[in-house]
């Protein structure tokens, strides 16, 4: 009884021992399960962190302005690499880093600020530079400074109001002009001053309507809105312009031959582009030549290029302006231009025409012998 006893006693407390046992085995490998899970969830939210900063850095890296972040002491953290180039020990790229530097110690105070700075180059350049505070439910971060490139939007600021000052300049004339006839004619009885003055009233409005026309044709060739590519002849683009001349080279006795290939130079065009192009070339081939000096237009396949040259024996251009010449509004000699009845426009719509169909409108002259300006068109545009 008493063995029996002794071997149940035993039986429990082996029974106990080993649940004990059991349960802290369990307890052990839960732990140890619970540790590995918690393990792999922190190194998935660190995988996601480092993730989430790759893209932040790629996106910053990518971007065309400057980023430079700084701690709340001023020192700098990050530099994006836009914001690099200004770190070089050059005296323009110091200046930078200098602006960059207090505008971020102002930040760091609480303020958004702001400056531009122009570096003289070469290249001139004008940079915008701004710093804010980097602040978050009333903690401060530091502050992050910005530097945008202000030189191209500023440059074509600037030629949009020298664009409206040209325009401005060349209405009035005709319209002073044609106010002054006019108050002149009021009082005139002679018929024959009277016919005198209206003679210079129409050629001032056609003056007026000229420029008008080159002004719509300009912005349209600037837009390049509604331009249709189709296969077109280069030869009947040159008998285009070239009848559209017709009348001033006969009233100016200017000759016009031509040397065409005879089979047809095939391009990919807008062909009302090209015309007013070829025929702004002949328009100044004519306006700069005295009578009888032969004007010759030339269309041939130059290697990868199809060109239409214009050649005159007029008064040339001095070198010093040749530069210049296919800029808007730009004249060798106004008081010439304006008596010819030109703006400065003609060679403004060639040289779009030429970009807008992918080629170049160049130009040799000297001084008293006569130009040439040609217009090449790349042969991949060729049908
Ligand atoms: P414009 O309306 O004055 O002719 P363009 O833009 O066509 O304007 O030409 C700009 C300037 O270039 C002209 O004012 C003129 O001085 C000069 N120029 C252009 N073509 C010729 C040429 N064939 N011969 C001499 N000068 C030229």
């Amino acid at each position: 009884m008493i063995v029996a006893l002794v071997v149940v006693a035993a039986v429990v407390v082996l029974a106990l021992v080993g649940a004990v046992a059991w349960r802290e085995h369990r307890q052990f490998v839960d732990a140890e399960e619970n540790r590995r899970r918690d393990e792999e969830l922190h190194r998935r939210f660190e995988d996601e962190v480092a993730e989430s900063e790759t893209r932040l850095r790629l996106s910053l890296d990518a971007i065309t302005q400057g980023v430079v972040m700084a701690d709340t002491a001023g020192n700098v953290l990050y530099r994006n690499p836009y914001a690099h180039q200004y770190t070089e020990a050059r005296h323009g790229e110091a200046l930078v880093e200098a602006a960059v530097a207090e505008l971020l110690a102002e930040a760091a105070q609480g303020r958004v600020v702001e400056r531009e700075v122009e570096l003289f180059g070469p290249p001139r350049q004008c940079l915008f530079v701004s710093a804010m505070p980097l602040r978050l439910e009333g903690k401060d971060h530091g502050s992050v400074a910005l530097i945008d490139d202000i030189t191209e939007p500023q440059r074509l600021d600037a030629m949009r109001r020298d664009f409206v000052a040209n325009i401005s300049h060349e209405l009035r004339t005709p319209m002073g002009a044609l106010s002054l006839l006019a108050e002149t004619l009021a009082g005139e009885t002679d018929p024959e001053v009277v016919s005198r003055l209206a003679a210079r009233v129409q050629s001032e409005a056609i003056r007026l309507s000229d420029i008008m026309d080159d002004l719509l044709e300009l912005s349209r060739i600037e837009s390049n809105e509604a331009s249709e590519r189709a296969p077109v002849a280069v030869q009947h683009v040159i008998g285009d312009a070239l009848s559209r001349i017709k009348p001033a080279a006969e009233e100016k006795e200017v000759p016009i031959q031509t040397v065409l290939p005879a089979l047809d130079l095939v391009v990919r065009a807008d062909r009302r582009q090209l015309t007013s192009a070829v025929f702004n070339l002949l328009d100044n081939a004519v306006k700069y030549s005295e009578a009888t000096r032969p004007v010759r237009v030339t269309a041939r396949l130059e290697g990868e290029w199809v060109e239409v040259e214009v050649r005159d024996q007029g008064y040339g251009i001095p070198m010093s302006h040749q530069e210049r010449i296919f800029e808007r509004f730009y004249q060798v000699d106004r008081s010439r231009g304006r008596t010819d009845g030109g703006v400065g426009l003609g060679l403004a719509i060639v040289r779009h025409v030429a970009t807008n169909h992918g080629g170049e409108v160049h130009v040799e002259s000297t001084e008293g012998e006569g130009s040439s300006f040609t217009l090449a068109v790349p042969v991949g545009a060729q049908v």
